[in-house]
């Protein structure tokens, strides 16, 4: 049944995430959401057969065809997820802050049902930040262990292209303009209310610290491993120059 794992991985009186309905009609709708978990990642949505076909993007979409970025199908989710924006409590599924980062329409260049059966995906974008050409391409090659749900999301060469494409410069909700940080210390969110009732000892003053705190942890974090990759990257160019010459 449709969004049976989309329900069974969540406690809607816990989480302020929507409940699991089927739409009965779909428009061409696609919005990308920057959430930091565990781990910051980027899921990208597309809103059909009433449902959003989801992928989660590790280091999220670029509009430079020379990043070929890692897309793992998760769970779909329902379309009124479509504007969730907020802070999905500590000890619930996917707990951390979410940001709607782009929206828009998307529209398949060709059969949709025809070209995921194939694994792969071919469509235009028309979003505020993400426009033109992509493919979703799922990946053959099944490593030990892999659950056969990798694909690669790659920008087409169009006149969208953005060569260099750096996603972290982009850190806001076209939504609400605001940045990641300050969505985890807004105390206007409804989230407190559900959170309140999982830790009942703290002040929602207390709450929203410990969420910034986190965030600025994980940002930090993440910093280093961004900086920690460029060096890696230039040493090996520089390898590859060393054996060039
Ligand atoms: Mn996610």
């Amino acid at each position: 049944m449709a969004l049976e794992e989309y329900k069974r991985k969540r406690q809607f009186e816990h989480t302020p995430e929507p409940p699991p309905k089927v739409e009965k009609e779909s428009r061409h709708r696609f919005v990308v959401q920057r959430h930091r978990a565990s781990h910051l990642h980027y899921d990208f949505r597309l809103e059909m057969e009433g449902v959003l076909k989801s992928w989660a993007v590790p280091k999220g979409p670029s509009l430079d065809p020379a990043d070929k970025r890692l897309a793992m199908q998760v769970e779909d989710h329902p379309v009124s997820y479509f504007d969730f924006e907020g802070i999905i409590p500590e000890g619930n599924y996917g707990a951390g802050t979410v940001m709607v980062w782009d929206t828009g329409t998307w529209e398949p260049l060709g059969d949709v049902a025809e070209m995921l059966k194939k694994g792969d995906l071919k469509f235009q974008l028309n979003g505020k930040k993400l426009k033109g050409g992509f493919v979703l391409a799922k990946m053959r090659s099944r490593r030990p262990g892999s659950k056969g749900t990798e694909w690669l999301l790659i920008k087409h060469r169009d006149e969208a292209v953005v060569e260099g494409y750096d996603i972290d410069k982009y850190d806001y909700s076209v939504l609400t303009k605001r940045s990641l940080k300050q969505i985890a210390g807004d105390e206007g969110s409804a989230e407190w209310e559900s959170n309140r009732k999982a830790s009942p000892g703290k002040t929602k003053k207390d709450w929203l610290a410990d969420s910034v705190a986190k965030h600025d942890r994980a940002e930090a974090g993440e910093r280093k491993t961004k900086a920690a990759s460029g060096v890696k990257a230039a040493a090996r160019h520089g390898a590859q120059a060393a054996v060039a010459r």
